[in-house]
């Protein structure tokens, strides 16, 4: 590991301060990914400027909806009142991730731009466009089991490895910038991108702009949803697939549906194909397989991971029924 200096900021303000001084800077939160990768010298930043000390808040908007400073624990938020009885789905993906130790120190924003768990990424003798740029994909014939099956591209197969994220992208989350220029909002969906032919730019989020909080916008019908994750342990590993699902029906037919993806491509996977074609459908089984089949026509699969794709449409129909036979029986 390389030595860096260590800045901890008290505001906001003074955070994006201190990375304007410090060009290259790497805002610490609760350190669970970057810490890691500065030990494998793929992250080498010269400065870290703790953000811990940010806000922390889970407040109600005036609009009826949620907001969560970036320095919230992933802990906080998964027993938040609120999020249990509003957007249970939320709470479910939180509780589904990591370790309880790694809830507890784990930030909102660090969730966020936690990086991939691609073997070869960490592997410093293997070939990874995401590390070096240009320098080519080892799990494109590599052993791709946890990699993705939907926006790939021939540099980049990787997958985002946070549950809480495909929750946050089916609520239409929106994340709160700060920076020097001033402040902005950038929409959960436009957040994370594809890996295109820059695997390494994983975000949308420029030089110095720092997460400062997320706003889940009013939901009336997020309180039916329900968090599914596919994984090779009961705990502490990273989704195999996993689904992010709400759901209101009357009279037997979809009023409002929301779908959201994870374990499958490099962002997490807002799948509105599926929700468009459910949208004034009944909600039958026969209608959750017909959407989950034509979000998925777009998916390829690598030597080892195309089984992914009938996992994932078996687990949308599954989270749909389930929400379904709930929503009939409140
Ligand atoms: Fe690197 Fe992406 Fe290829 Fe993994 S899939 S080796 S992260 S370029």
């Amino acid at each position: 590991m390389r030595n860096f200096d260590y800045q901890k900021a008290e505001t906001a303000r003074n955070a994006v301060e201190l990375a304007v001084r410090h060009q290259g800077a790497k805002f610490l939160g609760g350190g669970t990914n970057l810490v890691d990768l500065m030990r494998e010298n793929i992250e080498q930043p010269d400065v870290l400027v703790d953000v811990t000390n940010l806000s922390d808040r889970i407040q109600e908007t005036e609009s009826g909806g949620l907001k969560i400073g970036a320095a919230a624990k992933n802990t906080a938020i998964a027993t938040n009142r609120t999020v249990l009885e509003r957007y249970p789905f939320l709470s479910q993906a939180i509780l589904y991730g990591a370790s309880g130790q790694i809830r507890n120190m784990a930030t909102v924003g660090g969730n966020i731009l936690q990086r991939t768990r691609c073997y070869y990424f960490y592997d410093e003798a293997a070939r990874c466009n995401k590390r070096t740029p240009n320098s080519g994909c080892d799990a494109l014939e590599g052993f791709n089991r946890i990699h993705a099956i939907l926006g790939t591209s021939d540099a980049c197969i990787a997958t985002h490895p946070s549950d809480m994220c495909v929750a946050l992208a089916a609520l239409d989350a929106k994340i709160l910038v700060e920076s020097a220029n001033g402040n902005r909002e950038i929409a959960f969906s436009d957040f994370h991108r594809l890996p295109e032919n820059t695997p390494h730019i994983e975000t949308n989020l420029q030089a110095g702009e720092l997460i400062a909080a997320i706003e889940i916008p009013k939901s009336d019908f997020a309180k039916n949803s329900v968090y599914r994750k596919v994984r090779d342990r009961a705990s502490y590993a990273f989704a195999i697939v996993s689904v992010a699902a709400a759901l209101e029906t009357e009279a037997g037919s979809i009023k409002n549906v929301r779908l959201a993806l994870g374990g499958v491509a490099h962002k997490p996977w807002r799948a509105l194909q599926a929700e468009a074609m459910l949208i004034g459908t009944p909600a039958t089984e026969e209608n959750f397989r017909k959407a989950a089949e034509a979000e998925l026509q777009a998916a390829k699969g690598f030597a080892h991971n195309t089984f992914k794709i009938e996992l994932v449409k078996r687990i949308i129909v599954s989270a749909l029924r389930e929400l379904t036979e709930k929503g009939a029986a409140n």
